[in-house]
């Protein structure tokens, strides 16, 4: 099979204007993977999923959105593309702009921004800017600025954004025959869980799916959704979704109450505990944010709000773990340090 991106996969099912002139990394395509272990250690006789995002070209499903934008930015003229991003969606846009030829800029929270994201705006070229203030405060900006001049915004406000996120619900019903009976996914802008929503919707009009309830979760110190109200300190370790004014709140809102599902809030523990055992588990290493769904999804079935049994589940990790190392760093188990002799590896060793 010759390898494709979302738009010559997908294109046909997506609202993009004509002018639109792609612009790939052969991004999406990422597997569904069958997470038994994890599964039994949630409940019994469950069938659940981990739709690897991670395994996008720039680490997270960011890429799906981009592809779009940057094309139908470049068709249009653009030279230059910017946004406001807790990290994933500099380092996508940077890279997707790279290759379009066209000038990036990334505004960025000061100090909050994983190391592995970061690195990677650098790495592809963005000027990046980083804003003594939160993601909401960068978001405005940039806002402001794409009103004043002709500079293309590639936030997830963008619709093509969403119209490139949609091609992850297509996967996931490609892959299992139908929607899944639950999807679980972190939520902090929003842009993501509306565009699941769009896509299963538009999947089962079309192909009769079926269509998924929809569990969205926010980081407890980061949860507008669930409280009711914008937050103006957001504090996570789930940068990703450190946002305390999603843009997309509301479309959020309605596409969980119209699934049947719902959005609630989950402390950091559950998430780094989550993310733990995902991996040791599971061998998927998930950036910490990638986590929530699955530690959302926990809690549910812990407090019985959720009947697991015979559901079909979907829970999407939606960026890599080497995007933030600094979090494995902190824990407390790290490497043994040992002189070069055997006696000494030969006495940790039978220690184990
Ligand atoms: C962007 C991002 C999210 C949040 O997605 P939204 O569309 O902003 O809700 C979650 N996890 C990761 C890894 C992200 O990069």
């Amino acid at each position: 099979m010759v390898p494709k991106g979302v738009l010559s996969r997908y294109g046909h099912l997506l609202n993009l204007p004509s002018h639109t002139q792609p612009v790939t990394l052969l991004e999406g395509a990422t597997p569904l993977i069958p997470v038994p272990r994890l599964a039994r250690e949630l409940a019994e006789g469950m069938e659940l999923w981990v739709k690897y995002e991670g395994l996008n070209p720039t680490g997270s499903f960011k890429d799906r959105g981009m592809t779009a934008a940057i094309s139908e930015a470049l068709g249009r003229g653009a030279k230059t593309v910017i946004c406001a991003s807790t990290g994933n969606t500099a380092a996508s846009a940077a890279a997707y702009a790279a290759r379009a030829g066209m000038k990036c800029i990334v505004l960025i929270p000061q100090g909050k921004v994983a190391a592995g994201k970061l690195a990677g705006a650098l790495a592809y070229g963005a000027q990046v800017i980083q804003v003594e203030g939160s993601f909401d405060d960068a978001l405005h900006l940039v806002m402001e600025i794409t009103r004043k001049h002709p500079i293309a915004l590639v936030n997830s406000l963008n619709p093509y954004r969403i119209e490139g996120q949609k091609t992850a619900a297509f996967e996931i019903c490609d892959d299992l025959g139908s929607a899944p009976d639950w999807l679980c996914l972190p939520v902090g802008n929003a842009g993501n869980i509306t565009a699941y929503w769009a896509g299963f919707r538009q999947y089962h009009e079309l192909k009769h799916t079926g269509l998924p309830r929809l569990l969205g979760v926010q980081a407890a110190g980061a949860a507008p959704l669930v409280l009711g109200h914008p937050v103006d300190r957001p504090e996570t370790v789930a940068t990703a979704i450190r946002i305390g004014r999603p843009a997309r709140g509301e479309e959020a809102l309605q596409a969980a109450a119209e699934s049947g599902g719902r959005i609630i809030a989950v402390r950091d523990e559950e998430i780094l505990r989550m993310q733990r055992l995902l991996a040791q588990t599971e061998g998927i290493w998930v950036e910490p944010a990638s986590a929530a769904g699955l530690a959302g999804l926990a809690a549910e079935i812990a407090a019985g709000h959720l009947r697991a049994r015979g559901q079909r589940i979907v829970a999407v990790c939606t960026g890599h773990g080497l995007k933030d190392p600094d979090i494995i760093r902190g824990l407390p188990a790290q490497p043994i340090v040992l002189p070069p002799r055997l006696d000494s590896l030969e006495e940790v060793i039978l220690r184990l």
